[in-house]
C-alpha cells in the first residue's frame, strides 16, 4: 500500500446564534480542513485538521509542501512520516503547520485500520470500551434564560455532567455559576471553561468558589501560554483545572501535565498532532496521574471519531465532549451519526467499530460544505 494522492477539502458551515456565547466571544461559523490521502490499491483515508480560521491556507501548505514528502509512501511508517512533516518549518513546529500535519496523520492511521480490516482503537491497543462516558459541551455565556433552558435540554439528553461557559468579572461568573448549580440541583454534575478570561490572581479566586459549589474541573481560567501560572492557581485552588486544547504536540503538554498543574489534559486531536501524537499525550498523562479527557469543540465528524477511538484506547480517559447542538461539519459530513447527542444512551456514546476511523464519508455532503472564495 502507497500513498498515490492526497486531495484537500477546506470545509465552513454556519452556527446558530446564541447557542454557544464563550468569554472569547461568539462563534457565527466553524471551519475545519478535511484531506482524504488515497492509496495505490484503492483506499481513502480521511483525515481532520482544525486550522480554524484558514481552512484554505492549511489546504495550500498539504498541496505544496507536505504532498510531495508523502507520495510514494508506506503509511504504516508514520513514525518517520511525522517528523519528517514537522520539518517542514525549520523553527519549532505549531499552529496551521502542525494542525494541517494532524489531518494527514489520522488518514494514515485511517488507512491502516482500513488495510488491516479493523478499527483503530484496536490498532493502538483496546481498552475493551465499546462505549465511552460523554459530557455536554457547553452551557452558554449568553443571556441566563438561555442557559437555564440548556441545562434542563442536556439532562434531558441524558448527560451526567453539563460543561458550563463562563467569563469576567469573577462576581457575576460565579453568580452565574451559583445560578446553574441551583438549577441542576444534583441531577448532574458542572465543570466550567473560562476560555483564558482571567489572569492568575482572578482565577484563584474563582476556583475557591466553583470548589465550593462542587464544580468537577475548571477549564482554561488564564491563557495557555502562563504555563506557570497554571502551576500557581493549581497549588492554590482546591479544584481540579483541565486545559491543553490549545497546545501542540507531547512537548506543549509536557509541562502542565509533569508539573501536576492540570488533572485532565484535553489535547484536540485535529491540533494536537493526530492519533500518533494525542496518544503520546495521553499516555505521558496516565504516567503522571492526569486524566485525559479529548477536546472536540466544533470540530467536524473525523476528529470527532478519531476522538471517539483514542477514548476506547487510552486507559486514563475520563470523558468525551459531545456538543450537545447541531454542528454541520459533526452531523452533515458522514453517512451515519458520529458522537452526536442524540446517540446518547445512559450517559455514554457509541465507539465507531467499522475498520479505521469506522465512518463513511459523504462525499456530496462534503462538496456542499467546501469553503469558497
Ligand atoms: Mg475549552
Amino acid at each position: 500500500m502507497r500513498i498515490r494522492d492526497i486531495r484537500t477539502y477546506p470545509v465552513t458551515a454556519p452556527i446558530a446564534p446564541d447557542v454557544q456565547k464563550t468569554a472569547a466571544g461568539n462563534f457565527p461559523f466553524v471551519s475545519a480542513l478535511v484531506v482524504e490521502v488515497i492509496t495505490d490499491d484503492g483506499r481513502s483515508g480521511w483525515g481532520e485538521g482544525l486550522v480554524r480560521f484558514g481552512p484554505q491556507a492549511g489546504a495550500a501548505f498539504v498541496q505544496q509542501v507536505l504532498k510531495p514528502k508523502l507520495l510514494g509512501a508506506d503509511p504504516f511508517e508514520v513514525e518517520r512520516l511525522w517528523p519528517e512533516m514537522a520539518r517542514s518549518v525549520s523553527g519549532r513546529a505549531g499552529g496551521l503547520v502542525i494542525e494541517s500535519l494532524s489531518a494527514i496523520d489520522i488518514a494514515l492511521w485511517d488507512l491502516m485500520g482500513q488495510s488491516l480490516g479493523v478499527p483503530i482503537h484496536r490498532l493502538l491497543g483496546s481498552t475493551g470500551r465499546t462505549h465511552v462516558a460523554a459530557y455536554a459541551s457547553s452551557i452558554s455565556w449568553g443571556p441566563l434564560e438561555i442557559a437555564l433552558q440548556q441545562v434542563d435540554d442536556t439532562i434531558a439528553l441524558g448527560f451526567r455532567l453539563l460543561k458550563v461557559k463562563l467569563g469576567a468579572p469573577v462576581e457575576a461568573a460565579l453568580e452565574r455559576a451559583a445560578a446553574l448549580a441551583e438549577r441542576v440541583a444534583g441531577r448532574a454534575r458542572l465543570c466550567a471553561d473560562l476560555n483564558w478570561a482571567f489572569d492568575v490572581a482572578d482565577a484563584q479566586r474563582l476556583a475557591r468558589g466553583l470548589a465550593e459549589l462542587d464544580y468537577f474541573w475548571l477549564e482554561e481560567p488564564i491563557v495557555p501560554e502562563d504555563i506557570e501560572g497554571y502551576r500557581l492557581v493549581a497549588a492554590s485552588s482546591p479544584i481540579r483545572l483541565a486545559a491543553g486544547e490549545s497546545d501542540f504536540t507531547a512537548r506543549g503538554a509536557k509541562d502542565l501535565i509533569a508539573a501536576r498543574s492540570v488533572g485532565v489534559i484535553q489535547p484536540d486531536v485535529a491540533r494536537s498532532g493526530g492519533i500518533t501524537e494525542t496518544r503520546r499525550i495521553a499516555s505521558l498523562a496516565h504516567a503522571f496521574h492526569v486524566h485525559y479527557a479529548p477536546h472536540v469543540g466544533f470540530s467536524g465528524a473525523i476528529c470527532v471519531a478519531a476522538s471517539l477511538q483514542l477514548a476506547a484506547a487510552m486507559p486514563n480517559f475520563l470523558t468525551f465532549e459531545c456538543m450537545f447542538f447541531d454542528n454541520p461539519l459533526r452531523d452533515g459530513m458522514t453517512r451515519k451519526p458520529v458522537g452526536s447527542a442524540r446517540q446518547l444512551q445512559n450517559g455514554e456514546l457509541p465507539v465507531p467499530q467499522g475498520p479505521g476511523l469506522g465512518i463513511e464519508v459523504d462525499r456530496d455532503a462534503l462538496e456542499a460544505l467546501r469553503a469558497r472564495g
